[in-house]
């Protein structure tokens, strides 16, 4: 059940007739559009591909994919690592025609007797990609420049709107007991 090294590209139909299975690591080499993204800690994409065919004879490629990015904090702007992992089976079809036709748990993937398995990986990560991304609550880094120094008021404006918030007139209602001691 070893797999085979990641090649770049693979003929579909040899590598369904033979369940073909390949299990790699690219860098920037392979995912050049991804060199400034990859952790310089660990600067490669994990990358499996099983191929196989369904009961209805449909041809699929199974692809995960594991990479760490450094990405642009957007709260701190400091960099901050990301995990990311992602696992898709693809429907191999020929055409827009054949996409439409398949089962929905396969996502298309137009390929006519090779499919490029560095352009595979590569496309996955850029899905895998978050929108925009954040330290976790509370591990930004401090500001260097900011001031911190935020005025009071802000805190005494709370205080007053505690008593007539409708929220906690209504928490008070729900929660039956001793919700008067906050
Ligand atoms: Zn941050």
């Amino acid at each position: 059940m070893s797999a085979a090294p990641l090649p770049n590209r693979v003929n579909i139909r040899k590598a369904v007739t033979r369940c073909a299975k390949y299990s790699g690591c690219l860098g920037s080499e392979q995912l050049p559009q991804f060199a400034a993204l990859l952790d310089p800690a660990k600067p490669f994409v994990d990358v499996d591909v099983e191929f196989g065919s369904n009961e209805e004879g449909q041809q699929f490629a199974a692809v995960e994919m594991g990479a760490r990015v450094v990405l642009e904090c957007q709260r701190c702007l400091q960099p901050v690592h990301c995990e990311l992992r992602a696992s898709s089976r693809l429907g191999l079809v020929p055409g827009d025609e054949q996409a439409q036709q398949l089962p929905a748990d396969l996502e298309p993937l137009i390929a006519v007797d090779e499919v490029d398995l560095w352009e595979l990986a590569g496309e996955e990560l850029a899905l895998a990609l978050p929108v925009v991304a954040y330290h976790p609550e509370g591990e930004c880094e401090p500001p260097k420049s900011g001031r911190l120094d935020r005025s009071d008021n802000e805190e005494r404006d709370s205080t007053d709107q505690a008593s007539e918030n409708p929220f906690s007139v209504l928490s008070a209602l729900l929660d039956s007991g001793d919700t008067k001691e906050k």
